[in-house]
């Protein structure tokens, strides 16, 4: 079938709008009409090479839509059930799976590295040519074919917007305050780069009871927006993490339990470190370029016992997580949808791009029209 789908010729390169052809759904996979699509920052991470994905590619990891037909041997879900589109496609069998750590599944990762779905093939090509997938979705799509493993089935009610933002940017930082983090009511926690995913984490301490909860963000319209959402102090961030972190410490009583730091940039991830108090944790979430390198004051981890804790896609589970997560956006809980603060068609992705980089926009999501 014809699809309209934005196209990223090359690292660096510009993004397009195409009418490419979309193949059939294989073996285990599923055809699925777009709603909505969030714009995320790894999108961007794509395009200007912080990590770089094989092109040409259509972009997209954060969708929400309607299965319109399936492949063979299809089980998890029929035509027209809708579904949030997940980007760790966990096979069940393999060793991460079974120690109960899908997100990392040993099967997904290296298939995702090659542009491909599941076999490594793509079900994408323009003018005869092929075009990749990224992370297994390209959601700035019409439509598309992805593995049955990435569909979790919604509930009709869930807004194709919600579903695309809880498919990661949200999932990513509610995880990590719930799964990696573990914050429990009256701990302190920093939030340490107040876009889309510092704003989730927010939201998610702010649903546990964490207090005080400490905003910490170079812009002052960020931090206005994180009152909003419930920050109770905030701390203008300059250049130099030490200041950073000790204005963190001053508003938070003497350093916070758990800072998520969600920049990805190594002197954020110290200002994080350097905030925590004694048995603290940085809960690292922000993506840093490949060659990027964290130093840290060594003695202050055995004599205070700092840890510091990765955390990818918010140690997620979607078949799990992300039906919670809907019921607690619906009952007021998780006010998500104050998240979103443009959207756009999907010709508007580079306009996202743009607002999200000029420090406008916490979430973008692009509206696809999708199923009728
Ligand atoms: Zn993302
Ligand atoms: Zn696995």
């Amino acid at each position: 079938m014809k699809i309209r789908g934005v196209v990223l010729e090359q690292t660096g390169g510009p993004l397009t709008l195409s009418e490419l052809d979309l193949a059939d759904p294989g073996p285990e996979e599923v055809l699925v009409r777009l709603g909505a699509s969030g714009v995320c920052h790894s999108d961007w991470n794509a395009v200007d090479g912080t990590a770089e994905s094989v092109c040409p590619v259509v972009l997209g990891h954060e969708g929400g839509g309607v299965v319109e037909a399936v492949g063979p041997a299809v089980t998890r879900v029929a035509v027209g059930d809708h579904v949030a589109l997940s980007w760790t496609p966990s096979c069940g069998v393999c060793e991460e799976c079974l120690r109960d750590l899908p997100w990392h599944c040993s099967t997904a990762w290296p298939a995702m590295a090659t542009g491909g779905l599941m076999d490594g093939t793509t079900r994408l090509t323009l003018g005869g040519e092929p075009v990749y997938h990224y992370s297994f979705l390209s959601t700035f799509a019409e439509a598309c074919v992805v593995p049955e493993r990435s569909c979790v089935r919604i509930d009709a009610d869930v807004p194709f917007e919600i579903a695309g933002l809880v498919g990661c940017g949200v999932s990513t930082g509610i995880g990590a305050v719930w799964r990696t983090a573990r914050v429990r009511p009256g701990e302190r926690v920093a939030i340490v780069g107040c876009g889309g995913v510092g704003l989730s984490a927010l939201l998610a301490a702010k649903a546990v009871g964490a207090e005080p909860i400490v905003a910490v963000d170079a812009a002052a319209s960020k931090l206005e927006f994180a009152r909003e959402l419930g920050a109770d102090r905030v701390v203008l961030a300059g250049s130099n993490p030490e200041e950073t972190a000790e204005a963190v410490r001053a508003e938070s009583g003497g350093g916070v339990d758990y800072a998520i730091e969600a920049t990805g940039r190594p002197e954020a991830m110290r200002a994080a470190f350097l905030s925590t108090r004694q048995r603290g944790a940085a809960v690292l979430i922000g993506i840093p370029r490949p060659d990027a390198v964290l130093e840290l004051p060594a003695l202050t981890i055995p004599r205070m016992e700092r840890r510091v804790l990765g955390s990818i896609y918010g140690s997620t589970w979607p078949e799990r997580d992300f039906a919670k997560t809907f019921e607690l956006y619906r009952s007021g809980r998780l006010p998500l949808d104050k998240l979103i603060t443009h959207r756009l068609p999907l010709d508007g992705v580079e306009h996202a791009f743009e607002l999200m980089r000029a420090g406008e926009a916490v979430r973008v999501v692009l509206d696809l029209g999708g199923p009728a």
